[in-house]
């Protein structure tokens, strides 16, 4: 829905560009494939929420974040659509959990009245887990599965029964709302931003003489750079031999 949207705010925004000498109002903007958000007449969100009808955050390089994103020390998960997830969400085969303003969880969590165990990553526990000493289980669904209280069994001092294979998990009747300090320094692991290149095109490269960066020429930040900062060339080994910089972006 939105990107029909967006694809139809996009069809007019060219439709405008073609009638010359409109000044756009704020809006979204794609450039290569990767949308950034017009602010003014020539600035751009980036390094910032915005909220236009669902979260979306725009990185340091003014495009729209996609895919995980370490946002001030903590962990957000932003769909292809570039919409901020919250609650449950599947990632890579793994259940993660992203709180309202949209922050991933660790730890034990309390969940519509179940307990669920993430780790340090992120990823949802299940099966047997071993936390501060203790093993608890969970079901396939990660909720924990509270052994009923019973006494302890006074084992009868019968003959040496073989031992089953499976370990008794002592569940403790005690609620799990001791939170185990967890190294919140792990990440999980970050998908880089994926550039496409464009088939088709010879390759060149566009310095910005500003900025001392040089970039790939279907970088979206050569639309926004202005003509008389361009210098283009052909290699990047020329570009690296002047003393200029790779952008992170493109990686040219
Ligand atoms: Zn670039």
């Amino acid at each position: 829905m939105r990107k029909k949207i967006i694809a139809i705010l996009s069809v007019l925004v060219m439709i405008f560009t073609a009638l010359g000498g409109v000044s756009f109002a704020d809006g979204w903007r794609q450039s290569n494939g990767l949308w950034w958000y017009a602010v003014g007449a020539n600035g751009y969100a980036r390094n910032e929420w915005k909220d236009l009808g669902g979260w979306y955050y725009f990185n340091d390089a003014g495009y729209m974040q996609t895919g995980w994103a370490d946002i001030g020390g903590t962990w957000y998960y932003f769909g292809a659509d570039g919409l901020m997830k919250t609650g449950w969400q599947s990632v890579d085969g793994a259940w993660y959990y992203f709180d309202p303003s949209g922050a991933m969880v660790t730890g034990w969590q309390a969940i519509g009245g179940t307990w669920y165990y993430f780790d340090p990553s992120g990823t949802m526990a299940i099966g047997t887990r071993v936390i501060d000493g203790v093993a608890y289980q969970f079901d396939a669904s990660g909720a924990m599965i509270v052994q009923p209280v019973v006494e302890p069994v006074v084992q009868q001092v019968v003959e040496p029964v073989v031992q089953p294979v499976v370990e008794p998990v002592v569940q403790p009747v005690v609620e799990p709302a001791v939170q185990p300090v967890v190294d919140p320094v792990v990440q999980p692991v970050v998908e880089p931003v994926v550039q496409p290149s464009t088939p088709g095109t010879s390759m060149f490269y566009v310095i910005n003489k500003n900025s001392g960066i040089f970039h790939r020429g279907d970088c979206a930040a050569v639309s926004r750079m202005s003509e008389k900062n361009k210098i283009i060339v052909e290699s990047r080994e020329a570009a690296i031999a002047a003393g200029y910089t790779p952008c992170q972006i493109c990686n040219p």
